[in-house]
């Protein structure tokens, strides 16, 4: 599944193909993905110049003066700019056709990804409630820690709810946790302001790292979880359960935590 940093990735691909284009018309294969297109995506959209494709946690908008088209890759979606003439190959779903011949086509075997609609100066119910992106200035451990308190959940599904902040997964959490050596289970209400600034700078190297990585091998095998493959070296907890720590050498635990698979070492985290 595509997490924040190949979304981000994407982005940044697309931007310098798309932005400034307009949109000559809009091919869809079938009447929906997750759900059904809405109708303005070919009534409204042709005609419009891409101003900006901006992402808000793992959604993609790409915005015109006439409202914006919004973009969820799922669990196997991609993106790609190609002649508008290139073969058609199976789950290709969408062309959005722009001015200079090529087409963003969107490609999506599972069919978890959508393609909506966002009118000007709405948000999209999608959108609406979610939390800080993890990369703004907006998050940090004192913003961290005032959310926490009095909240019992386990630190590691507070991190992962996308009210509190957006786009930090499974993976990212865990290594998260474990840079910041905070025990996973611990509640989220115990973990001090100190701890959470800790928190908040781990979970954002490894997310700027990833992004930065994702910028030269965005072709890379991704792993079925989602950690792109040239990623997966450098995870230290993340699916090394069993295994030695990297930093004490004693056998990593693991449990379920709010239904995601977890790993952490129960020296170092507490
Ligand atoms: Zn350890």
């Amino acid at each position: 599944m595509p997490e924040l940093p190949e979304v981000e990735t994407t982005r940044r691909g697309l931007a310098p193909h798309v932005v400034g284009r307009r949109v000559t018309r809009v091919v869809l294969r079938r009447p929906d993905l997750r759900w059904p297109i809405p109708r303005e995506v070919q009534a409204v959209l042709p005609g419009q110049r891409i101003d900006a494709i901006h992402r808000r946690a793992k959604y993609l908008l790409a915005e015109t003066a006439a409202g914006s088209a919004l973009l969820h890759l799922g669990m196997s979606g991609s993106l790609r700019v190609l002649p508008a003439d290139a073969p058609v190959r199976a789950h290709d779903h969408v062309d959005i056709v722009l001015d200079d011949g090529h087409a963003l086509r969107f490609h999506d075997p599972r069919r978890f990804g959508c393609l909506l609609w966002q009118a000007p100066g709405e948000t999209h119910p999608l959108l609406a409630g979610l939390g800080p992106e993890p990369l703004s200035e907006a998050f940090d451990g004192d913003y961290l820690f005032q959310r926490s308190r009095g909240r019992k959940v386990p630190v590691k599904s507070f991190l992962m709810d996308q009210s509190v902040v957006v786009g930090v997964g499974n993976i990212y959490a865990a290594e998260a946790l474990f840079l910041a050596g905070i025990a996973p289970l611990r509640a989220a209400g115990q973990v001090s302001r100190g701890r959470y600034a800790a928190l908040a700078q781990a979970a954002q190297s490894i997310l700027a790292h990833a992004i930065e990585r994702g910028g030269t091998t965005l072709r890379d095998f991704i792993h079925p979880d989602g950690a792109p493959g040239y990623f997966e070296q450098e995870l230290r907890v993340y699916g090394r359960a069993g295994q030695p720590c990297p930093r004490c050498g004693r056998t990593l635990r693991h449990a379920s935590i709010g239904q995601r698979a977890s790993v952490w070492c129960g020296h170092c985290q507490r």
